[in-house]
């Protein structure tokens, strides 16, 4: 995410460390530099502009901190207009004071509306929401299938027309020039939003059709169902991938159907960032979540500061502290502080419990990526083998219970079996007994030192 935009401004920044003082023929070159990284991560022109003269009146300005030096002035101001031009506050969801909360997503086919409706209803519902899902896409046959699917993988309930009979309406409706619909959109809108009412779901979130591109029969389609179900929230979603279009794209949905957030889709890929660094100030509209991979738990609320951290590769210890709370299980991670201050050993089974937490986080790649200073280990980073992972784990799932919990006593023939078991060589499992046995020691070190270094889930 961002990544070459991230390299580019953080080697600008970097030739300004040594300098003592900044003329003015330093902060142009500054900003061309700016300049040059933003377009080519394909940041909209506009944009462009009034960033750098923002930045450009600023750093020539008088503003002076005792507390840093000019590297780190510029980098500060930089910071602060990209979070600004990211929409500046963190914009939570708008909950209905009568439930049910209606949310309807709008956005082109393929942005990631579907996938998004998941990861929306499970995020609510793992904050006690009792969601339903409707499928109000009807252009494809398919997409209600797949809205479907999508529901049961995040477990949330998912209201759709009957085939054939959808919307009450013949099953298939000419709405329009070439546009076949399977059934009535706003119809089934309604009733989704009804049933919720019936069975007391306090949030509804409509998915609705998109189109390869933007064209009046699909926002007339958009507009209607949003005047029929008066949406609390209508949010559009864009892909990062699409790169300078992201701008036309959002100007048309924001002129067709309107809407009150953003959510950014595809965050994950090798995306220049343009789409993201425009739309919300072309719009005015926050952006308000962002989604990062295809499973239903890649998904996180936008934070424009810790997005603009993530940029200047400042980190976001923030999102990884949160990420870490969720995964660790309260009781396990009490256990673990228990046995570590009574020094009792550290055994396989709690290192693969820790696995199954760490792997709860997300991708270790992502994880790593949120770490101040990281951005400079990309390379590294990319080269990363998170199989490595699943080997270490196959060996320990190839050990007995006895094994696990006495790793002195795993001598030459038991050693010989897992490997065998865990389809690696032996030097391989010498090597991870042989870490797992430094890694023992330091605990224990640790643990009559007094001190427990950062660790997720076990408070010092
Ligand atoms: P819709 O047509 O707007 O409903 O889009 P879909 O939800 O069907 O998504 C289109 C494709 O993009 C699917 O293959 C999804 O799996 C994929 N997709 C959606 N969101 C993301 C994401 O955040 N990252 C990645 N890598 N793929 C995504």
């Amino acid at each position: 995410m961002f990544a070459s935009l991230s390299d580019r401004l953080t080697a600008t920044f970097k030739n300004l460390r040594h300098k003592g003082r900044l003329t003015e023929s330093d902060i142009n070159a500054t900003i061309r530099d700016i300049r040059l990284a933003l377009l080519d991560a394909d940041v909209a022109l506009p944009v462009v502009k009034q960033f750098t003269s923002a930045i450009r009146e600023r750093a020539l300005g008088a503003e002076v901190s005792q507390a840093l030096n000019p590297a780190q002035q510029v980098v500060k101001i930089v910071n602060e207009e990209l979070v600004a031009i990211l929409g500046g506050q963190t914009r939570s969801l708008q909950l209905a004071k009568n439930p049910p909360t209606v949310i309807m997503l709008a956005g082109l086919q393929g942005s990631g509306k579907t996938t998004l409706a998941g990861k929306l209803g499970k995020w609510l519902k793992d904050q006690g929401h009792t969601p339903l899902l409707v499928a109000a896409d009807l252009q494809r046959p398919n997409a209600v299938t797949q809205l479907e699917v999508v529901g049961e993988r995040a477990g949330v309930p998912v209201y759709a027309p009957e085939r054939g009979n959808m919307g009450g309406h013949d099953a298939v409706l000419e709405s329009g020039e070439g546009t076949r619909s399977f059934g009535d959109p706003v119809a089934v809108s309604r009733q989704g939003i009804e049933q919720a009412r019936a069975r007391q779901h306090d949030v509804v979130i409509v998915d609705t059709a998109g189109r390869l591109a933007v064209d009046a029969n699909l926002m007339q389609q958009a507009a209607d169902i949003r005047a029929a179900i008066s949406p609390d929230e209508v949010l559009f979603v864009i892909d990062a991938m699409i790169g300078q279009a992201a701008v036309e794209t959002a100007q048309a949905f924001q002129e067709g159907v309107d809407f009150t957030g953003v959510v950014l889709s595809k965050l994950d890929g090798d995306a220049r960032g343009g789409a993201a660094l425009s739309v919300a100030s072309i719009t005015g509209r926050p952006i308000m979540f962002s989604s990062i991979g295809e499973s239903v738990k890649d998904f996180e609320v936008f934070h424009p500061d810790r997005m603009a951290s993530r940029i200047l590769d400042m980190g976001d210890v923030l999102t990884l502290i949160e990420q870490a709370e969720k995964a660790f299980d309260r009781a396990q991670a009490a256990e673990m502080q228990r046995k570590f201050l009574a020094e009792e050993d550290f055994t396989f089974d709690d290192f693969l419990n820790q696995m199954a937490a760490i792997k709860k986080m997300g991708s270790l790649k992502s994880m790593l990526g949120m770490m101040p200073g990281m951005g400079q280990m990309r390379a590294q980073l990319d080269n990363l083998d998170e199989r490595e992972f699943d080997r270490v784990e196959a060996m320990v799932r190839s050990m007995t219970p006895f094994e696990r919990t006495h790793p002195k006593q795993i001598n030459g023939s038991r050693r010989a079996r897992i490997a065998k078991g865990s389809g690696v060589q032996v030097s391989e499992v010498n090597s991870l007994l042989e870490r797992f046995t430094d890694a023992q020691k330091m605990m224990k070190q640790l643990a009559r030192g007094g001190g427990i270094p950062g660790m997720p889930g076990m408070p010092g």
